[in-house]
This record gives structure tokens, sequence and C-alpha cells, in this order.
């Protein structure tokens, strides 16, 4: 679960990461407001579930973000110009609180496009107004799960500022990576110990230290599976400072954290959070046309592999789990079928303890009841398929049935066009 930078900056300050002042407003009064407790000079953040902010585009409607974006990955040094204090991206430094209003309002409501956030951009809700901070030097730091040595690790570098991503392709030598044994922890002089491997100067380095050693306790406290300081900053005075912060809650924990005071739906894809509602286990959007309907998670694998390798792309995965509620798969024919990107659907069913019957009950009531009309193509065995062949067959409606998962694939790379 993704979660906002002044939410990410509140649970790293909660562990001794020191952050600047600052506070989350919705509207441009707020932002003036704010402002002027902070003292006037700010900076003014989008706050959205993306990074890249800085080197955004914002655009008055939703309708301009695909061109936009196709604008942005076409040509990189479209965004090397719009540093921040320009005024185009999301990050914007205002040198009084009445500035600072003037750009709040003409951020907020205003749909931001950035490499990270794809071609639909994001609505800007909220801002961090913030006291700005003198920056002399920009740092990375990060921890997260290295699932090949299955512990976390610490990942830090003197190329702050930047998409990591380049760093470690143009200048790898830049990027200290430092497993780290869960039973030991992360203290503060194996902090000081990885300053000093940086080359940053005395004063500081007992303050990134207790940085290094915070950012890893924030981790843990929060079940990040990762938490990312991009900037750190060392000050003109030498303080350190984070002056981004990104923190990603593993789900598999999120009953254990306050998951109702930090998610923001309106930041997540829409489908998917109709599906959780109509409980559906997982529901992933992708970027594919042909909607698939399968029953486990891994033949919902093996089924986006067999569509892929039939040339064709799945729309979405969706794993309805051990179906024998009608209604489920019915909302979960209608959910695919929402999807505007879709022009064929596959269902694949192997019927253990699921019931073949039910799933054709359920795709028959939705055909019927949301009138979808993309080609169904239904690959369906095991418990009952004979009454739920029947049970299409009475319906009179136009299923293509196949009977292996090959058939059924080609079937629907064809049926897509
Ligand atoms: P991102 O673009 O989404 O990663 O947003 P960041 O919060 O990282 O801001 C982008 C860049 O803005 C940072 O790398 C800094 O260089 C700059 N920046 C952010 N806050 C300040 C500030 O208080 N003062 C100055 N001078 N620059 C800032
Ligand atoms: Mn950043």
């Amino acid at each position: 679960m993704k979660i906002h930078e002044y939410q990410a900056k509140r649970i790293l300050a909660a562990h001794g990461v020191p952050v600047p002042k600052g506070v989350a407003v919705t509207t441009a009064a707020e932002a003036g407001k704010a402002a002027a407790e902070l003292g006037g000079k700010v900076v003014v953040k989008a706050q959205i579930h993306a990074g890249g902010r800085g080197k955004g585009r914002l655009v008055a409607t939703q309708a301009r973000t695909a061109a936009m974006y196709r604008r942005l990955e076409a040509d990189p040094a479209a965004t090397e110009g719009a540093v921040v204090g320009r005024r185009v991206g999301g990050v914007r430094l205002a040198p009084s609180a009445a500035r600072a209003q003037a750009e709040a309002a003409k951020i907020l409501g205003k749909f931001l496009v950035t490499h990270q956030t794809g071609p639909e951009g994001k609505q800007v809700q909220r801002l961090l107004i913030e006291e700005q901070s003198a920056i002399a030097d920009e740092y990375y730091a990060a921890v997260l799960i290295d699932s090949a040595l299955g512990t976390p690790v610490m990942i830090v570098s003197t190329e702050g500022g930047q998409a990591i991503e380049e760093v470690a392709e143009r200048t790898p030598e830049a990027i200290v990576r430092v497993p780290i044994d869960p039973e030991a922890g992360f203290p503060a002089y194996r902090g000081r110990q990885l300053a000093k491997q940086l080359g940053m100067p005395k004063p500081v380095v007992m303050r990134a230290g207790a940085l290094f050693a915070g950012l890893y306790r924030a981790f843990l406290a929060a079940d990040a599976s990762l938490a990312e300081i991009n900037p750190f900053v060392v000050t003109d005075d030498h303080r350190v400072l984070a002056v981004d912060a990104k923190v990603s809650i593993d789900d598999n924990a999120a009953f254990r954290q306050p998951v109702a005071s930090l998610r923001d739906k309106s930041e997540e894809n829409a489908m998917e959070i109709m599906a959780e509602e109509a409980g559906i286990g997982s529901y992933v959007k992708l970027d594919g046309n042909i909607g698939c309907m399968v029953n486990g998670a891994g033949l919902a694998m093996a089924t986006m592999d067999t569509i892929m390798l039939a040339g064709g792309e799945p729309a979405n995965f969706l794993d309805i789990g051990t179906v024998n509620r009608v209604q489920l798969v019915e909302d979960a024919l209608h959910i695919i079928n929402l999807d505007p990107s879709v022009r064929a659907i596959l269902i694949n069913i192997f019927g253990g303890m699921a019931r073949v019957d039910v799933v054709a009950e359920g795709l028959v009531s939705a055909v019927n009841k949301h009138g979808i009309a993309h080609p169904i193509v239904a690959r369906l065995n095991g418990s009952n398929v004979e009454e739920g062949r029947r049970i299409i067959e009475a319906s009179g409606l136009e299923f293509l049935l196949a009977d292996d998962l090959g058939t059924a694939a080609r079937m629907a790379v064809e049926a897509a066009g």
C-alpha cells in the first residue's frame, strides 16, 4: 500500500529522522495560512502517489494527460529544464505566503504527469507546505527487502535527488548496499560507518548515522516493503534533513497498521477498489485488452502466460478463488467488462472445490444483467462441468467454449482482434 509523502515523513519523524516543518492542506487558503505560520518562505509540494513530481508537468484536464506523458517519454530532455522553482512541476519554491497561496491555487485540482504516474496522470488534491531547506548536498537512502538474501538491505548513495535506477546504470560505484541482519538491526554506529564511507564531512557523520538508524527503525515499525528518502540533504549549517520521503506498507501486514488513517483510496485504481469491495481477493489492472477470470493464483499466472504466448496481452489479473457464490462471479465479470481497454474475455476455470455450475450461473447472469457485448471464451473443467455446460447452453447466450487452455487463449486473442 502506498501512502503520501507527508504521512511517510510523520512515520520517519516518529523514529528520529529529522524532517522539515510542514503542514498538509487541501485548499489554497489553507496553503497561504500554513505558509505564513512557517515564516513565508516555503516549498509547495503536490501530494500524489507517484514520484518525479519536481520534473513533472501539470495539465488542466485528464483528456490531456496522455499526450503530455508521451511528450515526457519521447523527450527526457524536456524535463531537464523543469527545475524546482520554475512554475511547471509539482514541487515549487515560494518566497512568501501570498505566492505560496497563488502557487497552491494553480496546482490544486490539476493533473500532474510524471514518468511514474503513467498516461492517466494523477489529480492533485492535497499539498504539503514545508519550510524551505538551504541545501548544500543531496544524498539517497532507502531500506527495502532483498528477496535474494531474504533480509532487509540499506541502500545509500551520494547521488541524491535523481532516479536511483538511472544512478545505478550510469555510476553503479556511487551506490552502497548494506545487507542488514534482522537480529542485529541497524544501530547508529553502523550508520556512522556508512556516512564515513560516503565521504560525508565530519560534523555531519554523527547526524547522518542517526538518520540511517532512524530510517531502519521506521521501516520495521511501519512493516514497510520500502522506506526511501530521496533526497536527504545536508544543509549549509551541517544539519541533515529528509526532504522527500516514500514509504510503502506491505499489504500482508495491513491488519496491524493504521490503514484507515493512512490509505487514500482516491489515489488507487477504481476497478481494483470495486473488486475489493465485491469480495474478490485479487484483481490487478494490467495494460492489455483480454480480460481474464480464473480460479486460483497459479492458474491465473499460467493463463496470462498462455495469452502472451498466443500473441495477446492480459487486461488484468483476477483470481476469483474457490467460488461457490454466483454473485461473486457476476460481479467479477461485470468489473472486467467495465475496463474500457477490454476487447475479449477469457474465463479459465478448473473446478476442484470450486463448482463449474456456480461459475456458469454467474456468467450467464452477468451477461443478462449487464449486457456484456464482448466475446467471451470459456474453458471450463472439473467439478460439475456437465451441469455447467448445460446451464450455458440453456441460456441461449453466445459463449465460445474451448476444451483446453491453449485453444482458449488463441480464440481469445483472435476475438480481441
Ligand atoms: P520528487 O520530484 O517527487 O522526487 O520530489 P522531491 O521532494 O524529491 O523534490 C524534488 C527536488 O526538489 C529535490 O530533489 C530537491 O532538489 C528540490 N527541493 C525540495 N525541497 C526543497 C527545498 O526546501 N529547497 C530547495 N532548494 N530545493 C528543494
Ligand atoms: Mn524525490
